[in-house]
């Protein structure tokens, strides 16, 4: 049989829009289906990484936003700071970045399918989708781009279990109507959690709060009285410069035993996601979606595991370390011996840059 289209993409966030317009460029029938409308909103640091900002340009999307020069690490009065070498990033706030993704989807006349996938069927040559909206859907290829907690990795048996409740980290995020006091991304330490702050706009500034369940805005500020400060929060952690939505997910870690099963591939956070504590996930996801249509051109699924498994190297590895460090009693020398080892604390922020 013909199957209706070449390619369904489940999930229209970033990642999954991204891979749309990565197969439509590879002149594959796409389409994507996604429950939510657009802009869709979700907890992020906000932070593009040079790499990702280079891959967007590259696609000629500029979304509005404040240019990102370098990562900091902030404890105390100790500060580690690092300034990119070779580009710079952006930070965009996450509406206005999938607003914009979205915008070039319809450009290109991609069918967006308002809709939840919550069924496949995979036979030799396609792949049948169910689930509300959607009736019945049949694609030669299936790419699961449905987020954390990815129904697609479930339902073809390709996540590989839950981590430790004890381990689980998860984020929050907040805005601030207010001037950026640093063209950096800052990351500051708490004892318990860390702040992940962006840069958005002339007058906007992200915080993104990562820690174990528990972790709260009130008792992490407490802890950073100088950002307390210039957020202008009170002891309860409110601020009156706090503007839209608060976002939180997790938890952040999500496993999964392999990226392909049969005609199905995952990308972005549902094919496996370490933490947000190094603000990679949008580089790698839309390195993953260039990838896994590519495999899909070349009918070689497995090759996209290869890919996979090159392109997240130094996520599973420093990060995995970074927040397995973060964790242990080592966290407290984290930022000094970033401090200490200038030329190591840049040898790490570069190859994150990439
Ligand atoms: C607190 C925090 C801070 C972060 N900071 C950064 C950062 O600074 N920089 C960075 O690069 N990354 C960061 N990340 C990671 C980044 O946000 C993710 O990697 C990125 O959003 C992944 O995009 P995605 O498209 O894979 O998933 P999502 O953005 O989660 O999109 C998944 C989509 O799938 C849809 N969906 C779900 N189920 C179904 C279904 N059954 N059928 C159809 N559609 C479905 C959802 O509605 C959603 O729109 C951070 C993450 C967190 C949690």
């Amino acid at each position: 049989m013909t199957p209706d289209v070449q390619v369904a993409v489940v999930g229209g966030g970033p990642i999954g829009l991204m891979t749309a317009l990565f197969a439509a460029d590879a002149g594959l029938d796409v389409v994507v289906i996604e429950p939510r409308e657009a802009p869709i909103d979700k907890a992020c640091g906000e932070g593009l990484m040079p790499g990702a900002w280079r891959l967007l340009r590259r696609l000629g999307l500029e979304p509005p936003g404040a240019d990102l020069l370098g990562v900091a690490y902030v404890q105390g009065a100790r500060r580690a700071e690092h300034r990119f070498e070779r580009g710079i990033g952006r930070g965009v706030k996450r509406t206005t970045l999938h607003a914009a993704i979205a915008a070039r989807v319809a450009e290109r006349g991609i069918r967006v399918v308002r809709g939840r996938a919550d069924a496949i069927t995979q036979h030799d040559s396609y792949v049948i989708l169910g689930g509300p909206g959607l009736e019945t859907l049949t694609a030669a290829h299936v790419v699961g781009a449905d987020g954390l907690h990815s129904r697609v990795r479930e339902l073809v048996g390709l996540g590989a279990g839950p981590q430790r409740a004890s381990r689980r980290r998860f984020g929050v995020r907040r805005h601030y109507a207010l001037a950026p006091w640093s063209d950096l991304i800052e990351v500051r330490w708490t004892p318990s959690a860390e702040f992940y702050v962006t840069p958005l706009g002339p007058d906007l500034v992200g915080l993104a709060l990562l820690g174990r369940r528990g972790a709260s805005f009130e008792s992490a500020l407490a802890d950073e009285p100088e950002l307390a400060e210039r957020i202008g929060a009170d002891a309860d952690g409110e601020s009156p410069a706090q503007v839209g939505h608060v976002r939180g997910a997790g938890p952040l870690q999500q496993r999964t035993r392999a990226r392909t099963a049969g005609r199905v591939l995952l990308v972005g956070d549902a094919s496996g996601y370490v933490d947000a504590l190094t603000g990679e996930g949008l580089r790698l996801g839309i390195a993953q979606a260039e990838a896994a249509v590519a495999a899909v051109v070349a009918e070689d699924p497995r090759g996209y595991e290869r890919e996979w498994t090159h392109i997240t190297r130094d996520f599973r590895m420093l990060t995995g370390g970074l927040v397995t460090a973060a964790g242990s009693p080592l966290r407290t020398a984290i930022v000094p011996t970033a401090v200490r080892l200038p030329r190591v604390y840049a040898g790490i922020v570069e190859r994150l840059a990439r």
